[in-house]
């Protein structure tokens, strides 16, 4: 068969249907004269998992993602072992017990190649097919994350490895950084050491992260309120398609993809909207604070909490082609309340929504917040630049500006922490960017997102995912969070936001 052949029937094996999956079809695409094997692997619906009894079962997926993802399990195979070849056939929608969710089959020349073949193809589709399970329990419904498949026992130990086993030394991984002076072995053992809280992971906070996890900080805490979106893709250049499709918080697909890159540090996600309820315990134990949020309310919030703790933050912002940057000191110098005592009215400043935003600038600046975060790290504070920094990609500009030396500012002359004592800080804002507002409620709650699915479903579509519960009314969607807090898709208006808040959740 010539290799243009060979791959055009390879692409026909793959296949998602709704309609239950017949093993005799799916074997005939893989007999031929040659096979000495033919391995079928077939996933069926149980009716006990991990003890609860499963009424149904239902699969959702991406579906030209799900394919795009099976033709390239198929084109690994076919690189590992020429003469081998897959068939898969995945089935979506609701089934019940015994029904057939998914079967493989591999035909090959020997046995050994054929049970190597099946065993990674059924891996890899475990690992990367955007295909999820919701299993309807007799009590209640529950989405099984990730590894969709549990259909077999040897599997399900191996169900949470995230990525094969290696042992690098530090030494080979930061050889070049430490080669660099001004770091060396001491520093990287600092950097090893160190924990660093980064606050909104998309453009900045996302390129911050990706640097400081290749360097080898060994705590990083990445804290965001918003999920992936595809217009977040152009620029956010740690998120992937799939993240999007599945709408992932930014936090959680964060993690995943950097625990990708280095599986030696430690990384805690946490998918929360940061608030004077919760700032303190999320930034206090950390050597540095690092802004990658869009909004002023949040850099104040950061301020204040690296005043109150004495611990450094560095500020970030970006708008169309220009960003700027800062580091603060606590006790050195001016802090961040002192260069802008009051907020910007809401509209009077451009932002990512009306400027929109360019890839280059995010990682300008991020570059700029990261060499200043490993200065810090590795002790060397007399390099830390004391000005801000303005730069405007597209006229090639870049100028410092002096901070300025002695005001009169109540925030860190006087310890007057309005936003961390919840006196100010918006429980409505628009997240740059995207049409949607988030709306926070003044206490935290605990929603029973099982119960509010069951509540919401005659009122419009329901999805339940492991992190929230999705809405759509029609001419919005509204993702609900545990904590009570919710984004609503679609408007940028307060009040509308306001509204079907009060609407689906009370006031
Ligand atoms: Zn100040």
């Amino acid at each position: 068969m010539r290799m243009t052949e060979a791959i055009k029937s390879m692409n026909n094996n793959f296949e998602i249907i709704t309609s239950p999956i017949s093993v005799q079809d799916l074997v005939s695409k893989v007999e031929h004269e040659g096979a000495g094997a033919i391995l079928l692997f077939a996933g069926t619906v149980r009716e006990w998992t991990y003890g609860k009894r499963t009424a149904a079962l239902s699969y959702e997926g991406y579906e030209p993602m799900a394919l795009k993802e099976l033709q390239r399990i198929g084109d690994g195979v076919s690189a590992q072992w020429p003469d081998a070849r897959l068939a898969i056939t995945h089935r979506l929608g609701d089934m019940g017990i015994g029904d057939i969710s998914v079967a493989i089959a591999v035909s090959s020349p020997h046995r050994p190649q054929a049970y190597a073949a099946s065993r990674y193809a059924i891996e890899e589709l475990k690992r990367t097919v955007p295909i999820w399970k919701k299993e309807i329990f007799e009590d209640g419904v529950e989405w099984v994350e990730g590894c969709h498949i549990h259909e077999t026992a040897w599997m399900e130990t191996e169900c949470r490895e995230g990525h094969p086993h290696t042992h690098w030394s530090d030494r080979d991984r930061y050889a070049r950084q430490m080669r660099f002076p001004p770091i060396g072995e001491p520093g990287q053992d600092l950097l090893a050491q160190s924990r660093v809280a980064i606050v909104g992971v998309g453009a900045l906070g996302g390129a911050m992260a990706n640097h400081l996890a290749r360097a080898g900080v060994g705590f990083l805490r990445i804290i965001d309120r918003d999920v992936v979106d595809v217009s977040n893709l152009q620029r956010q250049t740690l998120f992937h398609e799939r993240d999007a499709a599945l709408s992932l918080p930014k936090a959680v697909a964060a993690k995943t993809n950097l625990q990708q890159i280095n599986s030696s540090i430690e990384i805690e996600a946490i998918a929360q909207d940061l608030n004077a309820q919760n700032a303190e315990a999320l930034l206090s134990d950390v050597h540095l604070i690092l802004d990658g949020n869009d909004n002023f309310a949040t850099r104040y919030l950061i301020n204040e909490v690296s005043l109150k703790h004495r611990i450094p933050w560095i500020y970030g912002g970006i708008v169309g082609d220009v960003g700027e940057t800062c580091t603060f000191l606590p006790g050195q110098g001016p802090c961040f309340a002192c260069l802008h005592p009051t907020s910007p009215q809401i509209g009077l400043l451009p932002n990512c929504e009306t400027a929109g935003v360019i890839g280059p600038i995010v990682q300008v600046i991020a570059s700029y917040q990261v060499a200043e975060a490993l200065k810090i790290l590795v002790k060397d504070q007399e390099k830390v630049r004391k000005s801000l920094l303005h730069v405007e990609m597209w006229n090639f500009a870049q100028r410092e500006m002096k901070l300025p030396a002695d005001t009169s500012c109540r925030v860190c002359k006087e310890k007057h922490f309005p936003y961390l004592q919840g006196e100010e800080g918006e429980s409505v804002s628009l997240l740059c960017g995207r049409d949607t507002i988030q709306v926070r409620p003044k206490e935290t709650k605990h929603l029973d997102l099982v119960l509010l699915a069951k509540e919401l479903s005659p009122l419009g579509a329901v999805r339940l995912s492991p992190y929230f519960l999705r809405f759509d009314t029609g001419a919005y969607h509204l993702s609900v969070f545990p904590d009570g807090r919710v984004l609503v898709h679609g408007t940028s208006e307060h009040s509308i936001a306001r509204g079907l808040y009060a609407q689906y959740l009370g006031g």
